[in-house]
């Protein structure tokens, strides 16, 4: 039995002063019938509590954390950045370094605007797109999320899933009106939207492998026909890589899927565990931002020097020889044995993996969009996490979330945490 009590303690106190005693709505335990646990420290693959409980972390502070927690050279060079200064409100020959960095991992962005967040990335692609195009609606896909801006709170994934909640109160309906919600994997409900109202449909946006629905990846041809269609009608795509963004290759996952965008969001692994967003696209589309062009865009802390400098460490040590190769080992290993502790248990469910990014659904056994993923059993997903938990395994408390391998696991980890699956799996189908 796991001893919480100086979580339960700061989660009382924190319930008094913060609503729900966390400040996102996806680290709450609610919908596995728990109290978050509160953290105190994480070093490499693992996570510590406030009660000095330790977890394998698969949460890998969703998605930043691809070298594993507090890697040693990148918080060096965060000291040696703050001791030079916090912030300045002025430019800084970091931001052009991380800037060309970024352009020339990914083929089409010849700019990049730095921002403070993935939710300000969806907000700024989306307002040039409008701007470029003349048009204001949007196409997003039930499930896939992209920050909690107005237009892009509908059907939108994980929190608004794991809560039940699929669209935010206080989203004003004219607002919510601009914005049609397809199917993820299929091109007909796409195609539905651009034969009726082609013409003032500004843009498509979308995850390339969605992840907060839990994985599920596209399926062959969706998305370069997802892109024809776009095109054919004057609209634009949004690849949303603020997940994908240098997680399963170094640079953007929609070149694998030989997609090309016009523009592509990042955040997280970019940041290397710090605040950090950024929009990148071709010329002329990026020059219509502010001071360059006509749509405004700014941020007090955009571009900040501490999380640029983690971003570019980040980035440098994901260069190193073999990096992709291992998380893809990582990942098959963590994917075959998911699978294989599935078959000994008898229980339901399946397997959807890219890369180092894993979802195992309980009580479906295949998922390729949120219709099929709202299926999954997650009552008995909340049994799942909560045996997982006991054996000190730490998964997001959410079935529509990833599981976000890093560069620190190891095959004992995931060993680790195969067994622990298995014997969790075990209780839930008793
Ligand atoms: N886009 C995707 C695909 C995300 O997963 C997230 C956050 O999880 C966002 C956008 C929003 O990013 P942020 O939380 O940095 O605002």
């Amino acid at each position: 039995m796991l001893n919480a009590k100086k979580s339960a303690e700061l989660f009382a106190q924190g319930s008094l002063l913060i609503p729900g005693a966390v400040n996102s709505p996806v680290r709450a335990m609610k919908a596995v019938g728990l109290d978050p646990l509160f953290v105190e420290r994480a070093c490499g693959s693992r996570i510590y509590d406030a009660d000095g409980n330790e977890f394998i972390d698969y949460v890998g502070s969703y998605g930043p954390a691809i070298l594993g927690h507090s890697d040693p050279r990148v918080t060096a060079a965060m000291a040696q950045q703050s001791a030079k200064g916090l912030s300045f409100g002025a430019p800084t020959a970091l931001e052009v370094e991380l800037a060309r960095l970024i352009c020339c991992a990914i083929e089409g962005a010849d700019k990049v605007r730095l921002l403070s967040s993935g939710t300000e990335a969806a907000m700024t692609a989306i307002r040039i797109a409008r701007a470029a195009t003349g048009r204001d609606k949007i196409i997003k896909f039930d499930g896939c999320y992209h920050g909690h801006s107005d237009a892009l709170l509908v059907r939108a994934g994980s929190g608004g899933m794991t809560l039940g909640v699929p669209d935010s109160a206080g989203v004003p309906e004219a607002l919510a009106a601009l914005t049609r919600i397809a199917d993820f994997n299929s091109i007909e409900s796409v195609s539905r939207y651009f034969a009726a109202e082609g013409s003032s449909i500004a843009a498509v946006i979308v995850e390339p492998i969605a992840a907060n629905m839990g994985v599920v990846p596209p399926k062959p041809g969706f998305l370069p026909e997802l892109v024809k269609i776009a095109h054919g009608a004057g609209a634009l795509v949004i690849c949303d890589e603020v997940i994908t963004g240098f997680r399963l290759r170094f640079g953007a996952a929609s070149q694998i899927l030989a997609i090309a965008p016009d523009l592509i969001m990042l955040g997280k692994i970019i940041g290397g565990g710090m605040p950090i967003g950024a929009v990148a696209g071709r010329r002329e589309l990026m020059d219509l931002l502010a001071p360059a062009g006509p749509v405004y865009q700014a941020g007090t802390l955009s571009g900040n020097p501490i999380s640029v400098r983690a971003g570019l460490e980040t980035l440098k040590l994901l260069k190193e020889p073999a990096t992709y190769e291992r998380l893809e080992a990582a990942g098959a290993r963590m994917e075959a044995g998911m699978r294989a502790a599935l078959r000994r248990s008898g229980a339901i469910g399946c397997v959807n993996r890219a890369g180092s990014l894993v979802t195992m659904f309980v009580g479906i056994e295949r998922v390729e969009n949120a219709l099929d993923a709202r299926k999954a059993d997650t009552k008995k997903f909340a049994a799942f996490f909560r045996g997982l938990i006991a054996r000190g395994i730490y998964i997001a408390p959410s079935q529509f979330e990833a599981m976000f391998i890093s560069l620190a696991h190891t095959h004992d980890d995931i060993d680790r945490t195969i067994d622990a699956i298995g014997a969790a799996l075990g209780e839930t189908a008793a």
